[in-house]
């Protein structure tokens, strides 16, 4: 059988994950400035972009502030998990295609739901609470323009 895993790219993961998250460019999670620089790679993860804010010196990285990070499944079976999902699989049928427990797919379907950057609201928040919902872009495979123009329109139509 195909492991579908082993055929995940993982500079292309990595370049997902920005995508979904930065689509205007990186900005600094602590105080949203865009005036940030590169500042070398991960020491274990050679995709893993680092980056330094420069207007208020934090320094983070592409899954800083996202579900994924500390997560102990690699990113390709977060991107993979995405990807299934898109193909309205069960929970079932994605922990057998990613050879995991069906509670930790169960787990990892309702975080992506929930969007991939992992904003913590806080604790006097009332009301009514929306959250993103995440976009599928595994289906759009070099046509990262098509997930552009969704984004642009959901952002204008709200
Ligand atoms: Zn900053």
């Amino acid at each position: 059988m195909v492991n579908i895993q082993e055929l995940i790219d993982d500079a292309k993961c990595y370049q997902t994950i920005r995508d979904m998250r930065w689509l205007d460019g990186v900005t600094c999670p602590g105080c949203s400035s865009d005036s940030v620089i590169k500042n070398g790679r991960d020491d274990t993860q050679p995709h893993r972009q680092r980056y330094e804010c420069r207007a208020c010196s934090q320094r983070f990285d592409d899954l800083t502030d996202t579900i994924f990070a500390g997560h102990h499944q690699p990113l390709r079976t977060w991107i993979a998990c995405l990807y299934l999902m898109g193909l309205n699989l069960s929970g079932l049928q994605i922990a057998a295609e990613l050879d995991i427990n069906k509670d930790d797919a169960r787990a990892m379907i309702q975080r992506l739901r929930r969007g991939i950057v992992d904003r913590r609201p806080p604790v006097t928040l009332q009301g009514e609470v929306e959250c993103d919902e995440v976009d599928v872009v595994a289906g759009h495979k070099g046509h990262p323009e098509a997930v552009k123009k969704k984004a642009d329109r959901r952002d204008g139509g709200a």
